[in-house]
């Protein structure tokens, strides 16, 4: 799947807002947002347009897909998918992404970003329920347990990002055991528990029109 693979601060940059996809130097000052709060490239300081509706729906669109790491194909999937399910579409599409195993990864504070997470993923470090999972995009359902297999417990980056966990805190649906390298997804996630500033209205619009 294509990914993205250049200098992600750009990409805050261009949303105008932390995104947070660089661990724990984004909570430093080195954080590229904070050094430079104004768009990338040779125009990005020029004074700013006001933007059409289609314009609004596309960037907060962009933006979501660059928190979760996540190609337009899949992203489309995951909007279709909402919109069949029964209740709220955005708070749907919101829990779909949330659910994905790599995000869980590192909401959990196994990984210090979701790009970490992913590869994480990939490379098998983790099992739900007793069973090795290696899809960044399982869906984890309530009850599940996900634990960092045993001999992986000493991989560097993982209990690195464990020890600076409170820093970004733990959700509320999620209960860590932080000694035993696991933790429990003790109800699934609601729109309330994502606090990032997303409108997702705007994403259903720019996809139903
Ligand atoms: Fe975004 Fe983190 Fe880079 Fe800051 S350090 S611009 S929050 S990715």
């Amino acid at each position: 799947m294509a990914r993205y693979i250049g200098p992600v601060c750009r990409l805050c940059r261009r949303e105008d807002m932390k995104l947070f996809l660089k661990g724990e130097r984004c909570y430093t000052d080195k954080c590229g947002y904070e050094r430079r709060s104004y768009p990338p490239g040779q125009h990005g300081q020029a004074r700013r347009r006001k933007r059409s509706d289609y314009g609004e729906q596309l960037r907060e669109k962009q933006k979501v897909k660059r928190i979760y790491g996540i190609a337009e194909r899949q992203f489309r999937g995951y909007y279709h998918k909402a919109a069949r399910a029964k209740g709220v579409t955005g708070d749907k599409l919101i829990q779909l992404l949330e659910r994905r195993l790599d995000n869980v990864v590192y909401r959990m504070g196994f990984a210090s970003d979701h790009a970490e997470a992913r590869q994480l993923v990939r490379h098998g470090h983790f099992k739900v329920g007793g069973h090795r999972v290696d899809v960044p995009s399982y869906l984890v359902r309530e009850g599940d347990v996900v634990e960092v297999r045993e001999k992986s417990r000493k991989i560097e980056r993982i209990s690195e990002s464990l020890a600076a966990v409170e820093r970004r805190g733990v959700p509320g649906w999620i209960a860590l055991d932080k000694d035993n390298f696991k933790a429990t997804v003790q109800t699934l996630p609601t729109r309330e528990d994502v606090t990032l500033p997303i409108r997702e209205q705007l994403i259903i619009e720019l996809y139903s029109k």
